[in-house]
């Protein structure tokens, strides 16, 4: 085993790249397990419009391949291997690949969530070219054009009354006949003009990946069986969330959700030391914007905590 690191922040998207600056910038040498695959979920979306300092859209794996560097020109160290298991119980702690073990004072958990799909390969093939799993992201790009919402929870509604704001009209297919979304949410779509529903269907595949964009969606109705096909401009998946917090099972607590609980206004969990910050610990907002602010809270937070513990 090397020496002991001050930082370890695991994961690389834009909460763990910030964190990575701040750290490194404090003279901290982080060292970054990046993942096998990394950058997170933007290396799954094309345009990106709404992250500050960029006037013309950015692509999702350029603005990540911008951070990184970011990160590296101030001395962030990077292991692209995915972490197998943690000792948190231990000081310092360790931090598992499948190669390797490292130890550390602080560790950053910046492993995101993952968005749930379908498991069309169609709905691989047109990811960030009209499919999508964030309406905030994506949805100016159907500005009055026709929308379809795949799920029945509160993300569902909440895309769909976002994207109504922008598209012609908004089709919401659930696949049971009563929603799992709030009486609130349901009370505002039923609500609204624009939205509409198509009730105990799926989506069976996305027609016609080779055009490059999406134009035709194939539904199959769960309770007769019957096939139908929709033109659809834009199909954004809302099925739900996954924290990737497997391996910090037993370790730190989590929500019920799986998410990481954290204490509110920090990224503080509840091992000292160890902090988290983005999508991992927050079901809300999701953004890139506000994994990377609390990407800096966490790189602050455990410099304090260093200085704290002498150990900075
Ligand atoms: P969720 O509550 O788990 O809902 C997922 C929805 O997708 C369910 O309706 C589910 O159908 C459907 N679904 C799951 N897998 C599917 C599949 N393979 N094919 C088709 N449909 C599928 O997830 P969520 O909506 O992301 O919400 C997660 C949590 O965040 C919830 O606690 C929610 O209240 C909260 N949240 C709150 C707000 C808000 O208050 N504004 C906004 C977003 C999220 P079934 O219903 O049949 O299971």
């Amino acid at each position: 085993m090397a020496t002991t690191r001050k930082v370890i922040i695991i994961g690389s998207g834009p909460a763990g790249y910030t964190a990575a600056i701040y750290a490194a910038r404090a003279n901290l040498a982080p060292l970054m397990i990046s993942g096998v695959q990394s950058g997170g979920q933007l290396m799954l979306t094309t345009h990106i419009e709404n992250y500050p300092g960029f006037v013309d859209p950015v692509l999702g794996p350029e603005l990540m391949e911008t951070m990184r560097k970011q990160a590296e020109r101030f001395g962030t160290d990077m292991i692209a291997e995915d972490v197998v298991a943690v000792d948190f119980a231990r000081r310092p702690f360790v931090v598992r690949t499948a190669d390797a073990s490292f130890e550390a004072h602080t560790v950053v958990i910046a492993t995101g969530a993952s968005a749930k799909l379908l498991g069309l390969p169609s709905e691989t093939l047109l990811m960030g070219h009209g499919v999508s799993t964030c309406a905030t992201c994506d949805g100016f790009f159907f500005k009055d054009q026709d929308i379809m919402v795949v799920g029945g929870g509160d993300s569902a509604l909440e895309e769909a009354l976002y994207l109504a704001r922008l598209g012609r009209k908004v089709e919401v297919v659930h696949r049971r006949d009563t929603l799992r979304a709030s009486k609130i949410m349901q009370d505002r779509a039923f609500a609204h003009p624009k939205i509409s529903f198509i009730w105990n269907s799926v989506v069976r595949d996305i027609l016609d990946p080779a055009a490059g964009k999406v134009t035709t969606v194939l539904l199959e109705d769960v309770v007769t069986g019957a096939r139908s096909e929709r033109r659809v401009d834009g199909l954004f998946v809302a099925i739900g969330h996954e924290p990737n917090t497997v391996v910090f099972r037993g370790q730190i607590e989590l929500l019920p959700s799986g998410y990481v609980r954290v204490e509110p206004g920090t990224t503080r969990t509840s091992v000292p030391g160890v902090f988290a910050a983005g999508d991992v610990q927050d079901s809300v907002f999701r953004q890139a914007v506000t994994a990377a602010g609390t990407g800096c809270m966490a790189a602050l937070e455990a410099e304090r905590w260093l200085e704290a513990q002498r150990l900075g």
